[in-house]
């Protein structure tokens, strides 16, 4: 079972281990502010790694899910509390010294969180976690199967990440897709407060009350305005989920999609919070195609009701059962260090003929790649229903994206691959394959410019899918909350806002 978890969902079937960095030579001596910094933290604090400690490669590397993302920081500062998380970043300011900060260490490219020559800030010590009747505190350095597990014992869930090992920070700073979305919206849109160390050192709660403002540039914000050293979110009462893992074969895949599109366009008075990871794999060798889906729905109906259209499909596996949270996302690991890996996404209004031409157009361009080593393609949806955009429309606060509430249909490559050699011939294969794609769907008067985070490539601009005026907010916010811009002058880190 666990086998076919984790393929079916990161196209993880062959692990090909490479620990190698691809980053620029790092000469970690010459950076004279990391140098500074890294003296000036060793003189505060125990917990930094130095490239000749023991422990250097484990940090420096092993705890990156991509290959690419290796890099060789000056050092590395593993933080207890926020006070030293303040210290740090004041010292990264006198010093000039360029950082970057690993949560989860999920986001994929090289440089959203680990830097050659510069300062890593390692969260997970910050592991705290306080379960409260209906909201948690949870510190950045945990995972999500963590606060799950924090949260099975009081039969509450969290809305954030559909695998085991992915950093509640930086999924909750972008956003967050979950099986509930539908339902309770994004991540984003559960945090009650966030304890946040701003770039002068500072320390402050934001909230719906306190810096209002930047609470909201917080939704869907990532990392441009500080450090969050807390999260506070919101939970709910759902001690038991109905799951569903179903797999198709070739002939099954248009009805697939198809059903992928129904769910988005569910649009239910008083919906059942459930969601999916809805993914098509291409075997190029056999030439193979299958569909799988992971389904989750809150409560005990057995099958999950909401996924009756899928359940019609004929297909090769299909597993129901009535479990928790925590037991469902034990078996989703998404193990580190196995590939290098591409993404490129884009959005578009449900069309389901449209979305099966993508997949046929998609399957033929992985044919002419076939010879790449280690290569693993999976073609992967998510959707945004009325459902959950409208949360963020009537709850008084709203977040960045400025979604409407007309459901999406995320389309993505990820493309899993061996050797560093073949990372600019992927690149431009999948970059110029989604970009091709989507200029159809704007010509239909079907494509959303709306760009995720999570999903998007190292070579897409998310902010340019925003509503122009929330960038506009964004900008002024971090002018007022970072004047010295060490947020967008030091940190090195995946999407930042630009100027
Ligand atoms: C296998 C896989 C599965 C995924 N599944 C999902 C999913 O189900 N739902 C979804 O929405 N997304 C998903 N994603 C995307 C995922 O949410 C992002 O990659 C996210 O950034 C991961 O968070 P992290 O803490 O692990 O990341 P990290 O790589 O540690 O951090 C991501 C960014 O946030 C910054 N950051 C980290 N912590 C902080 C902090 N405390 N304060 C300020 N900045 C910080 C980092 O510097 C970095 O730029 C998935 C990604 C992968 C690779």
């Amino acid at each position: 079972m666990k086998a076919f978890l984790i393929s079916s969902l990161l196209g993880l079937a062959t692990a090909v281990s490479n620990s190698s960095s691809i980053g620029l030579p790092a000469d970690i001596s010459s950076t004279k502010g990391a140098s500074c910094a890294c003296k000036r933290l060793s003189h505060t604090s125990k917990d930094v790694i130095s490239p000749n400690n023991a422990n250097y490669t484990t940090q420096a590397a092993d705890k990156y899910w991509d290959v690419r993302a290796d890099l060789s920081p000056a050092c590395i500062f593993l933080p207890s509390s926020a006070d030293e998380v303040s210290k740090a970043i004041s010292i990264f300011g006198s010093c000039n010294a360029q950082f970057a900060v690993r949560g989860g260490g999920h986001m994929n490219y090289p440089g959203s969180n680990n830097i050659d020559g510069g300062v890593l800030l390692a969260l997970e010590k910050l592991n705290d976690v306080q379960v409260h009747k209906d909201t948690v505190e949870v510190g950045p350095g945990l995972t999500w199967y963590d606060l799950y597990s924090s949260l099975e014992p009081h039969g509450r869930v969290a809305i954030g990440g559909r695998l085991k090992t992915i950093g509640v920070p930086g999924l909750t700073l972008i956003g967050g897709f979950h099986y509930f979305n539908n339902k309770y919206g994004f991540a984003m849109d559960n945090v009650v407060s966030y304890d946040i160390v701003l770039g002068n050192g500072t320390q402050v709660k934001a909230s719906k009350s306190h810096h209002a403002d930047l609470f909201w540039a917080l939704k869907g914000g990532a990392n441009n305005y500080g450090i969050v050293t807390k999260f506070t979110l919101r939970t709910f009462d759902v001690p038991k989920i109905s799951t569903t893992i179903q797999v198709y074969n070739e002939s099954g895949i248009p009805d697939f999609l198809q059903a992928v599109c129904d769910m988005a366009l569910l649009d239910e008075k008083d919906p059942i919070a459930a969601g999916m990871v809805a993914t098509v794999q291409y075997n190029a060798t056999t030439k193979t195609p299958s569909a799988s889906l992971l389904g989750v729905q809150e409560g005990i109906s057995r099958p999950p009701s909401q996924f009756a259209n899928f359940s019609a499909i004929p297909a090769t596996t299909r597993m129901n059962n009535v479990t928790t949270m925590k037991q469902w996302a034990t078996n989703l690991d998404s193990p580190k260090q196995m590939f290098r890996v591409m993404f490129s996404h884009k959005t578009m209004k449900p069309d389901p003929e449209v979305l099966v031409s993508i997949y046929k157009a998609w399957k033929d361009a992985v044919d002419e790649i076939s010879d790449v080593e280690g290569l693993y393609p999976t073609f992967v949806t998510n959707v945004v229903s009325a459902g959950a955009a409208r949360v963020a429309l009537t709850n008084d606060v709203g977040n960045v994206w400025g979604l409407e509430d007309s459901p999406l249909i995320l389309w993505q490559f990820s493309t899993g691959w061996a050797l560093a050699q073949d990372d600019l011939r992927i690149k431009a294969w999948s970059q110029q394959l989604a970009e091709n794609l989507h200029a159809i769907n704007v010509e239909k008067g079907i494509a959303s410019e709306f760009v995720y985070m999570g999903d998007a490539g190292e070579w897409q601009n998310p902010y340019a899918g925003f509503p122009k005026e929330n960038v506009a907010r964004m900008r002024e916010i971090r002018s007022s909350y970072d004047p010295q811009g060490t947020f967008s002058r030091l940190n090195w880190g995946g999407f930042k806002l630009g100027f």
